[in-house]
């Protein structure tokens, strides 16, 4: 009776994970193609300072327009990518097309120098041998200003080897590329890193922002890690602040800029320009 159970619990088992490989590969093929035909794109949200309400600059996030199933967010394929090693690829093409579109505002002076363009690195495109070399070829071919691009890492990119974190970190500082450490306060512990590693900006991850108007244990965290941020010399920045409630409390706290749905979802190209060209003549008018 018992062994009975037993295989069958290891069948149904086996059947959810042949499930779940099928269903990776089948992705996996899906993205291969979606690649060569093209069919990523990036969009654009605004990072917004608390205080005069004025764009400092953007983040890059990848999608997937699917021919059948319309537009498709990250946190569905970013995993697969990541495991299948496509990452590479398309990671290169984000920063490749980043540059291209951050550039092209740049010439159409749409884009002024102390704004900066944040793109995502994922933890194994950071780590490849040749990242930096990489990294340097594209900037010399897309010639933006410098100091315009920010590159988000999470910790899960530091914990492998601080050593050579802080290394690609600091050969890529010198070309003016800043970092800012994502989803923090998600990972482990990201205290001690934060002395060591040559980061410009903390992100705190939405999960501790969403509830701060009725969580007082939410409020604390947040108020402290926007207090020790600012004792480090950090820019702090709240990532999806969907409400003035929000909004109050982390420029309360001293939380330098935010971004979230208040303010805008992540847009287009286009309709980031005319976000950015709005913004502009409200204050130009003010
Ligand atoms: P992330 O870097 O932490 O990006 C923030 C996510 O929060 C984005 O989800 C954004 O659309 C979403 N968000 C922004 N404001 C709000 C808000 O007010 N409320 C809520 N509920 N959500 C908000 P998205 O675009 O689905 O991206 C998810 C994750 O996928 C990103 O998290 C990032 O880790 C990864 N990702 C996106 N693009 C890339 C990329 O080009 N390369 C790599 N390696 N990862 C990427
Ligand atoms: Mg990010
Ligand atoms: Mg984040
Ligand atoms: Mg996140």
């Amino acid at each position: 009776q018992v062994k009975e159970k037993g295989r069958d619990a290891i069948e149904f088992f086996n059947e959810d994970m042949a499930d779940k490989v099928s269903r990776q590969l089948l992705m996996e093929g899906d993205l291969h193609r979606a690649f060569e035909d093209r069919h990523f794109e990036l969009c654009y949200q605004p990072k917004i300072d608390t205080e005069s309400a004025k764009v400092v600059g953007a983040e890059v996030l990848l999608r997937w327009r699917h021919p059948e199933k319309g537009l498709i967010s990250p946190g569905e394929f970013i995993p697969v990518l990541e495991t299948s090693g496509l990452i590479l690829d398309v990671g290169q093409w984000v920063l490749e097309e980043a540059c291209r579109q951050l550039k092209s505002w740049q010439d159409q002076g749409i884009w002024q120098d102390d704004m900066r363009l944040s793109v995502n690195i994922s933890p194994r495109q950071f780590r490849r041998r040749g990242f930096v070399d990489d990294v340097i070829r594209t900037l010399q071919q897309i010639p933006i200003v410098p100091h315009t691009l920010d590159m988000e890492i999470t910790e899960g990119v530091v914990i492998q080897n601080v050593e050579e974190t802080i290394f690609t970190m600091t050969t890529l500082s010198t070309q003016g590329i800043s970092f800012s450490l994502d989803d923090f306060g998600t990972g482990y512990s990201s205290i001690s890193y934060l002395k060591r590693l040559p980061v410009a900006a903390l992100k705190i991850d939405q999960s501790f922002i969403r509830d701060i108007p009725h969580d007082r244990n939410d409020r604390v965290l947040v108020e402290t890690i926007v207090a020790m941020g600012r004792l480090l010399g950090l820019e702090i920045v709240a990532e999806g602040v969907e409400n003035e409630t929000q909004l109050a409390l982390i420029r309360d706290f001293g939380c330098h800029y935010y971004q979230g749905y208040y303010a805008s979802a992540p847009v287009d190209a286009a309709t980031f320009v005319q976000i950015l060209t709005a913004v502009e003549a409200q204050t130009t008018t003010a």
